[in-house]
């Protein structure tokens, strides 16, 4: 199984606990450095580059949260930087490495001896988002290959312009600003997504605004977070449509994964 074909077993139901399907994908910001200022990007419209990393506090609390929570889910390393800028990437790796962790990255600092290094500490999974061309294909498999990663561990996605279908970020590119959409979206039904500091941001396309968060998990465990009154009135609002802040200003789909979350929610909250 190729790990596209993988990568979407993540979006269906994997624990259930008696408060209802726990999130089965996380994603961790651990930087706000990217070597890019893609123009699709908030990043290409002015979003600050700083020189800030996840913590190691950060990184230790969500390993307890998960360790309690018996996570079997998804860890994504991402965000909006570039996470292989982290100063704090392997202390992150190697200490949720007991877990499926997957690391997804622009590739400009992606070696071999990188990607051995990454895997011999615990990453699964590499995703690597190709914004170039087609000739990057060829010289991203030889690295994995070279590397000994077999071919259903490593996602080569092409990502340049004519290939990606893009969305403002909640508001954040102009340049996608006018098709915003009406419908509901299930994200905050499966995903959740953790910052440099700790915070959890609103969703994971909210990460460029830097002030809609759920909460904190040095102040809060990842479990009171997702199962908290706040989250689940997002929940409510978010399978009428759109009308509030900040989902009203975003264009993101939100509704190609996660339907069998938001039936098992119904079916609890009835
Ligand atoms: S799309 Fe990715 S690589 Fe490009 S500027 Fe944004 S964070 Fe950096
Ligand atoms: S509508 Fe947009 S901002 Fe709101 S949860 Fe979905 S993706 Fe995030």
């Amino acid at each position: 199984m190729n790990l596209e074909t993988q990568y979407k077993k993540f979006y269906k139901i994997i624990q259930t606990l008696p408060e209802g399907p726990l999130f089965s994908k996380l994603e961790i910001n651990p930087t706000e450095l990217c070597n890019r200022r893609c123009s699709f990007c908030p990043r290409g419209q002015g979003y600050p580059n700083k020189n800030e990393h996840i913590s190691l506090e950060v990184i230790d609390k969500i390993y307890k949260d998960l360790k309690e929570l018996n996570y079997k889910g998804l860890i994504e390393i991402c965000g909006s930087g570039e996470p292989l800028l982290s100063k704090n990437l392997l202390p992150l790796v190697k200490k949720l490495s007991k877990f499926n962790l997957l690391i997804t990255s622009n590739g400009d600092r992606l070696t071999t001896d990188k990607i051995l290094e990454l895997n011999n500490n615990g990453v699964n999974y590499f995703i690597v988002s190709m914004y170039d061309g087609e000739e990057q294909i060829s010289e991203f498999k030889e690295k994995f290959l070279k590397a000994k990663i077999d071919e259903n561990r490593f996602w080569l996605r092409k990502s340049w312009y004519e290939h990606t279908h893009f969305n403002n970020r909640a508001g954040s590119v102009e340049e996608f600003q006018k098709k915003l959409a009406t419908q509901p979206c299930n994200i905050l039904h499966y995903q959740l997504d953790v910052t440099i500091n700790g915070n959890v941001e609103f969703c994971c396309h909210t990460a460029w605004k830097n002030n809609y968060y759920h909460g904190n998990i040095l102040s809060s465990s990842l479990k009171e977070i997702w199962y908290g009154k706040k989250m689940q009135s997002y929940r409510k609002l978010l399978e009428k449509g759109r009308k509030h802040t900040p989902c009203k200003s975003c264009s993101v789909g939100g509704t190609r994964y996660g339907q069998e979350f938001v039936e098992k929610w119904n079916e609890l909250s009835n």
